[in-house]
This record gives structure tokens, sequence and C-alpha cells, in this order.
């Protein structure tokens, strides 16, 4: 059951109609509203592809109607801070008192985002990864004015809907997650753009390397196991030769059009000409069996 009956996601893009599909499924009633009216057509496509219990959305022209009765909003609208702001401004003004305002946002600060709102207080970033219907980890961060009881609903209302909420102490420029990712990124680039590798052997290393103990255990999990002293031995082991490795590690990358169009060639290669829906839909299938396997079969 979930925490909160009566949700709103406000923007319903690529983020907001999974996060719709996550409510419903919970059995939320959910109220969906966002700007451009194609968008909602869109996703109520998406929706019904995705075999979603459509009857718990409505569909709001008007963000007032929208927020009406609504315990919990999940902003996810475009990512810049001037229409965070201006999104938030609105949200504060017209939602009650004691709806929790969450965003999906990816690196932004909530106290930034929340300044100078009356309800700052109910503002928190509760920031998913793509898609958030199917895979479980959302990322938690008060502003400095968010209230600590705030912070314990949407914790408990995230887990309440079968998602796994990670809550981060302070803030730091895009989270967890992304900072992880764009480390890793900026290296598989440069391994690219250095000529030591290609594309499909960068992807490999992480596709049928770490990538499979990565699906099970995180970084520090999997250093635990790499030695039979686990994580002091390895590190004490091995400590020396990652910091020889860290410190000649690539350069940020340039990202210019024509380091793009090499990656780009890269990806298409490694596709074939398999329609991109179609690896959407793979990738989905196996996460979910991906979960399934581990909720049967949990680390010892
Ligand atoms: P998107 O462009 O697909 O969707 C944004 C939606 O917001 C659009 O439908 C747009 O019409 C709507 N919108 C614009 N202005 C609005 C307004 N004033 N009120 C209501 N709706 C409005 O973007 P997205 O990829 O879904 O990203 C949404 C948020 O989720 C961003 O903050 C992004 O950083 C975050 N996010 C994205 C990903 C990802 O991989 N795409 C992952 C995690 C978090």
């Amino acid at each position: 059951m979930p925490s909160i009956p009566v949700v709103a996601v406000v923007g319903t893009g690529v983020i907001g109609r999974s996060w719709v599909q996550v409510f419903i499924r919970a059995g939320c009633q959910t109220r969906v509203y966002d700007e451009n009216p194609d968008q909602i057509e869109k996703a109520l496509t998406w929706l019904e592809a995705e075999r979603a219990i459509t009857s718990l959305v409505s569909v709001h022209t008007n963000l007032s109607d929208a927020l009406k009765g609504a315990g919990y909003v999940q902003e996810s609208g475009p990512e810049q801070m001037e229409v965070k702001k201006a999104i938030y401004a609105r949200l504060d003004d017209a939602a009650g008192p004691d709806a929790i305002l969450g965003s999906s946002t990816s690196a932004y600060d909530m106290s930034e985002i929340a300044s100078g709102l009356s309800g700052a207080r109910r503002c928190i970033v509760a920031h998913p990864v793509n898609p958030p219907h199917v895979i479980p980890v959302v990322e938690i961060l008060p502003g400095t004015e968010t209230d600590p009881e705030v912070v314990a609903q949407t914790r408990e209302f995230m887990t309440s809907v079968g998602q796994t909420p990670v809550l981060l102490k302070r803030y730091v420029p895009a989270f967890l997650l992304n900072r992880m990712q764009a480390a890793l990124i900026r290296e598989a680039v440069s391994l690219v753009e250095s000529g030591v590798a290609d594309v499909d052997a960068v992807d490999a290393v992480i596709r049928d390397g770490l990538g499979l103990r990565w699906a099970l255990m995180g970084p520090f999990a999997v250093a635990d196991t790499n030695a039979d002293g686990g994580i002091r031995e390895y590190f004490t082991r091995y400590g020396q030769a990652y910091k020889n490795c860290m410190d000649q590690l690539g350069p940020t990358p340039s990202f210019d059009a024509e380091m793009i169009e090499r990656l780009g060639r890269g990806t298409d290669a490694m596709s074939g000409n398999a329609p991109r829906s179609e690896t959407l839909r793979w990738r989905d299938r196996l996460i979910r069996k991906i979960r399934d396997l581990k909720a049967a079969d949990p680390r010892p």
C-alpha cells in the first residue's frame, strides 16, 4: 500500500511518464500535468503500451487542478535552474499545505531551487534513474530548509511504491549516481580518444566484465570479495596500485563533434540495424529478470 494515496506528476516526458507507471502500479491515484498537451498524449500512449492501469490516471490541463488532493508531487520538468525555480514557485503556491514537492532534478541543489519559497520546508530532491519504473534507486536529498519529517515521509513513500531510496548527507553537484557515472564515462571516452581501444572493447569490459558483478554488489562490496581477507587486505595490497593508476587517468574529454561522431559510429556498429525501441524493451525485460533473480536468491 502506498503511504500517500493521491499524487501528482508535473512534466510527463521520458522521466515523468515512467514515474506515472511507478505510482499507478503501487495503486496511487495519479494526477498528471504537462505544459505541453502533446506530451501528455504521448505519455498516455506509452502507458497503454506498458499495459499500465490507466484508470488510476487523471489528466489536467491546469496545474492547480492537477495538484488538488495530492499529498506528494513529483516534478519532472526540464533541467534548467530558472525553469525549475519557476515551476517550484507555482507548485508551492498551488499545492495543499502538507503536500511534499519532490524533484527529479539530476544535479541541482534544492536549497537553490526552493530559495525564498514560503514552503521550502516541504521541498526535496527525489532523483530517479532512467527509467524509474524498471530501476528502483532514488537519490533523496533535502535542501537546507527541508523539514527532517519531510525527508522521513519521502523515504517511506518511495519504499511503499517499490523504489529504493538512498539518502545523501549533503549536497554535491550531480549527487552520487551521476558523479560515479561521469568518472567512468570520462575514462571510457579518454580510452577511445587516445586510441587505446575501440568503443566495443570499452563497452565489453563493463558489459561482460565489471557490470556482471555490479548488478549484484557495489564497488566496496566487490572489493570485499576480491581478496580472501576482504576489503582490508585488498586495499592494503592493491591500494598503491590503484593510486598509481588514478594518478594517470585520462583528462576531461572535449566531447567535440568529431569525438561524438566517433562514439556514434561505434555504437551504430554494436547495434546493427536493430531499432532502438526494441533494444529498450530488451533492456527493461532483462533488468526485470535480474531483479527477480536477486529477490529470489538474496545475498547471504
Ligand atoms: P523531457 O524533456 O523528456 O521532459 C520534460 C517535460 O517537462 C516535457 O514534457 C515538457 O513539456 C515539460 N515541461 C516543460 N515546462 C514545463 C512546465 N513549466 N510545467 C510542466 N511541465 C513542463 O525531460 P526528462 O528527460 O523527462 O527529464 C525531466 C527531469 O528528470 C529533469 O530534471 C532531468 O534532469 C531528470 N532526470 C532525467 C533522466 C534521464 O535520463 N532522462 C534521469 C534522471 C532524472
